[in-house]
């Protein structure tokens, strides 16, 4: 399949997990991948438990179908890697599963379990047409069909992560109503660097040279 817009794929690997990060705010992905910034708020400690417990339990038979869990993934064509939470091997091929804890707010998490089908379908040679994403809070599957669309959207992502990872820079800040339930605002600080006023004005007290008047100095004088 063609990259839109006429992207082409380089060296560089991409992490899977990276899709979700940057389809959700590029400049997180970048945050984290580029920057190496990590940091926990509530939602990202309860999404390390859901998976610890999804990882830890057996690879098992269900109804007849045998299920592997915490399945090392990765796609040469693509230079992709990532771990998939559960791939039930089902008779009409695998079917990989990604769990999240809260419920469905956007479909962020359908171009990371697309990732892994495509990473599937290059190890084992055969087709992935579809798989889940399981909300804890809603207890239930939402089905993802890898069509087309879905399969281009997350290689067309793969490419710009890609693009981020070469020019290690980071994208600007949309400051909008996503930050509020990002974990790294306290290091992005998206309330100041998306006003550029503002972060000349901080910038410019930042290297302001202290002039001690009298009586700053103490008895040190
Ligand atoms: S705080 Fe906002 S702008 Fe910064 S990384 Fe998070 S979502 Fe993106």
């Amino acid at each position: 399949m063609e990259l839109p817009d006429g992207l082409t794929f380089g060296e560089e690997e991409v992490l899977i997990s990276a899709i979700e990060h940057y389809s959700y705010c590029p400049r997180q992905c970048a945050l984290i991948h580029v920057e190496q910034t990590f940091d926990d708020n509530v939602f990202t400690i309860r999404g390390h438990l859901a998976h610890e417990r999804v990882h830890a339990e057996d690879d098992a038979v269900s109804h007849g179908v045998r299920v592997l869990r915490a399945v090392p993934l990765w796609s040469e064509r693509l230079r992709l890697r990532g771990t998939a939470d559960l791939i039930e091997l089902r008779p009409d091929g695998p079917y990989p599963v990604e769990y999240k804890v809260g419920r469905r707010q956007a479909d962020h998490p359908d171009l990371q379990l697309c990732a892994q089908a495509l990473c599937l379908e290059e190890m084992l040679g055969v087709a992935v047409r579809e798989g889940a994403v399981f909300y804890h809070a809603e207890r239930r599957r939402h089905e993802v069909l890898f069509d087309d669309t879905l399969r281009e959207r997350t290689m067309s992502i793969v490419a710009r992560i890609r693009e981020i990872l070469v020019a290690q820079r980071l994208p600007p800040a949309p400051n909008d109503a996503r930050c509020r339930r990002c974990s790294l605002i306290k290091v992005c600080l998206p309330h100041v660097v998306a006003e550029p006023a503002r972060l000349r004005g901080l910038k410019g007290a930042l290297f302001q040279p202290w002039e001690p008047r009298a009586g700053d100095m103490g008895g040190w004088s």
